[in-house]
Formats: C-alpha cells, structure tokens, sequence
C-alpha cells in the first residue's frame, strides 16, 4: 500500500495554497496565527470567498454546489487550511445540515435552504443536547406537538450547549415527537426551527477562556410549520445519526496539530528554547504520534476513498487527534512559562492587541489551552468513542 500522495494530489495542495495566499483577509489569517478571537463577520468574510470558488461546502455532492473532491483531496484542503492560518469551516449548516438535506429534504426544503448556507446568508444552530441528553442523545426531552389542524408543532423544552446560536437565524433540533414509542429512538423527529419565533429564548454560556460561543435555548410554545419537518414523522433518529457521522469526519484536526505543533517550536526558539533537550524530546514525541496519526488516516482514507458516511474510524481518528492537540496545547503554556499567566480579555481581540501584557504570540495560549479542553468532549467524547470502537472491534470477533 502506498501511503503517499499521487502527483496530482500534490497539483492539488499546490493549487490550494496558492489560493489560501492570494485570497485570505491579513486580519484574519493574524487572529488565527496569534489564537485570537474570530468574530461572526470574519467567518462569513471568509466562507464567501471560497465559495466564490466552490470550494466552500467540500462534503456536498456537485449538483448541489460541492466541489466533487475525492476524500484525500478533502483531506489535503483541510490540512492546508489550516496550515495557512484560514479558520476553520466550523458552521454546523455546512457540515451537519446540508448532507442531511441533500439525503432526505424535500426539494421545497433544498431549494429554500441550500443556497442561503452556500451564500452564509443563513447560520444554523444545532440543538440536539439537553440537560440530561448529551451522549445519551435518544433521552432528549423537548416536545413536539401536532396541532389538531396538522399546520403546526408547538415545540416546548431546553437545548444546551448549543454553538454559535447567537450568530444563527435557524436551528435544526432533534425533538420527541411520539409519547408512546415503545423505544425513545422511535419516537423522534428533526425539525427546522426559526430562531425568531416567539417563544424562543437563546443565553449565553460564559466558557473556561471567558468566551461565549456557547448558548442555552429556551422554547416556550414554540410554533414550528408542519412543512419543517424534516423525512418522516419520528423517524429523526436515523437522520440525526447520519448528521453526527459526518460532525466526526475532521474533527480528528491532524492539520491543527501540525499548526500548533509549529507554533510551539516557533515559540520555544523565541523564549530561547530551541535547544532544550527535554523540550525537544517531547516535541519530537508529538511529530512522531502525528505521524503515525496522519498514516492511519491517509490509510482509511485510501480504503474508503469513495464513502461517505465515516464509520468506526472516524472515532479512533477523533480520540487520537484530540487528545494529541491537548497535549500540544499544554506544552504551549509550558514553554510560555509565566508568560501564559497574564490573562486579558480584552487582549484577545486583534484590535486591543496593544493592552497586552505580554509578547503577542503568547497573548492567547493559556486561554487556547483552556479552551482546548472541549475537543474531547464535543462531537461524541472520547470514553463514548472508545466505548464505539471496543463494540466494532469486539462484535467482529
Ligand atoms: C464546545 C462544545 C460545543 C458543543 N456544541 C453543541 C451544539 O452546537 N449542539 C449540541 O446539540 N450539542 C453541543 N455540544 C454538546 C456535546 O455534544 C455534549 O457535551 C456531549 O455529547 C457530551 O454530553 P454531556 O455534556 O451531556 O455529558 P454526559 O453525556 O453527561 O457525560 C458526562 C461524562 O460521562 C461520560 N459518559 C457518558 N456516557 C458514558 C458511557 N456510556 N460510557 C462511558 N462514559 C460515559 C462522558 O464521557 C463524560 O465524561 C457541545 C459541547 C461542547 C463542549
């Protein structure tokens, strides 16, 4: 097996780079360097700009506005991605919605809403976790009724951790709409909400690093048409499954890895490191696990070249990955010393760069790190996942 890439996968990187160079806003790719806060504009700023080229939804079909890229070169452009400092295609429309829409929207829903998350016109929340409802997802508890005419749900309950909600015009959500389904999972549709319906309320979740990407949604009464319904009645389960299969795909984050891995030995040269020898063992350590994570995912990628639904794989990629940029993370604040102690909000934004206390390439580690700590726990956490792997490898034995 060669675990290589072909020359015109190297035609390929060459080209996205070149684009990255040519096109990505200096502000912008500054932020992402130095770990600086990116606000709602950066993204859409961003996110158009591929999309003048196509390149902005990687996993979507071509008939619907995807690229037609294989999954190595999905692979090569994340990397690259991220290598140059771009930020990352983070808006859950592009990467959890589309894919359910494409497979099981009407053609109502995906002329309506397919092109306004191409355009990042329309940002969307995902509410599926609730209180008591995380990786035990089939116990979510916010209802959906029918009303006796049949136009509409009225939705009442409490999604958490709900991301970027406060960016976003539309949720799509993950309700019980079967009180007497003999399995929860039998009993659950998708629904498509509008964030300003009556009824609706979205708080902010203050986060370890002091930012709120993260949100409570409150829905009190809320007033869903039946055309929002997304596939069949109760049968959301399924699509909301085929949704976190794809959520998994990247989130390994091998080309964040090689970027902080870059960072860390750029810092460590100038806090006049570059020489240690236990620093440089452990960094070696780090390239050597990279490594050996970047064959396995090259490897899986070369067996399933055309799937696109990730399976088990994806989950041993994600508990690799995540815990490797961790452990990156936390050698950052190591190697920033004392340096990573001074903490300022305000300084983490590109234009207050001036209040900080210290050098600004260390200005956002020690909130970078702390953030860090949700990797392991969003998109499924790593007992979950492992938990994923120990089945499928079992059941085959
Ligand atoms: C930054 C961030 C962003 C998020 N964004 C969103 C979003 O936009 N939309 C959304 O719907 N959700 C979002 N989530 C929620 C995320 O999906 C859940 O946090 C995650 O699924 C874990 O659920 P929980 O928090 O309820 O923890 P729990 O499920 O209560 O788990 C608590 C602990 O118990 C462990 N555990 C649970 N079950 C098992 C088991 N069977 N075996 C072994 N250990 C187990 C877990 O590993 C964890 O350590 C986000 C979370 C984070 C951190």
């Amino acid at each position: 097996m060669k675990l290589q890439f072909s020359a015109a996968d190297e035609d390929f990187r060459q080209e996205v780079r070149a684009f990255i160079q040519t096109h990505l806003p200096t502000d912008i790719r500054r932020k992402v360097e130095l770990g600086l806060r990116l606000e709602h504009e950066d993204y859409v700023t961003w996110f158009r700009i591929l999309e003048t080229r196509g390149w902005l939804t990687p996993g979507w079909p071509r008939e619907h506005g995807g690229p037609g890229w294989n999954a190595v070169q999905r692979y090569i452009f994340d990397e690259e991605t991220l290598l140059a400092n771009a930020p990352r295609i983070i808006a859950a429309g592009i990467q959890m919605l589309g894919p359910v829409l494409i497979a099981f929207g009407t053609p109502e829903q995906k002329a309506k809403y397919l092109p306004d998350i191409r355009q990042s016109n329309t940002w969307w929340a995902q509410g599926f976790s609730e209180p008591g409802a995380g990786s035990d997802l089939a116990a979510v508890r916010t209802t959906a009724v029918l009303e006796p005419d049949g136009k509409h749900f009225v939705v009442n309950g409490h999604k958490v951790w709900t991301s970027y909600a406060h960016w976003c015009s539309m949720m799509f959500a993950l309700v019980p709409t079967d009180p007497d389904a003999t399995k929860p999972q039998e009993g659950i549709s998708f629904l498509l909400i509008d964030m300003k319906s009556p009824g609706l309320t979205v708080r902010p979740i203050r986060m370890l690093e002091g930012g709120n990407d993260l949100n409570e949604c409150y829905l009190d009464n809320v007033r869903v048409p039946v055309e929002n319904l997304v596939g069949e009645l109760h049968k959301g389960w399924s699509y909301g499954k085929y949704l976190l299969g794809h959520e998994r795909t990247g989130i390994a984050g091998i080309g964040s890895c090689k970027q902080q891995l870059a960072r860390a030995r750029q810092l460590a040269r100038e806090q006049g490191l570059g020489e240690d020898p236990l620093l440089q063992a452990r960094l070696a350590q780090f390239e050597v696990e990279l490594m050996a994570l970047e064959f396995t995912a090259l490897r899986l990628l070369g067996t399933h070249q055309q799937s696109r639904t990730p399976g088990v794989e994806a989950s041993m990629l994600k508990v690799r990955g995540t815990e490797l940029r961790q452990a990156i993370y936390e050698t950052l604040v190591d190697i920033a010393g004392p340096h990573a102690v001074p903490f300022s909000q305000e300084a983490q934004f590109l234009e207050h760069l001036d209040q900080a206390a210290v050098d600004e390439s260390m200005v956002a580690v020690a909130a970078n790190c702390l953030d860090s700590r949700k990797v392991t726990i969003y998109g499924g956490t790593s007992e979950v996942q492992r938990n994923l792997i120990a089945r499928a490898t079992l059941d085959a034995y």
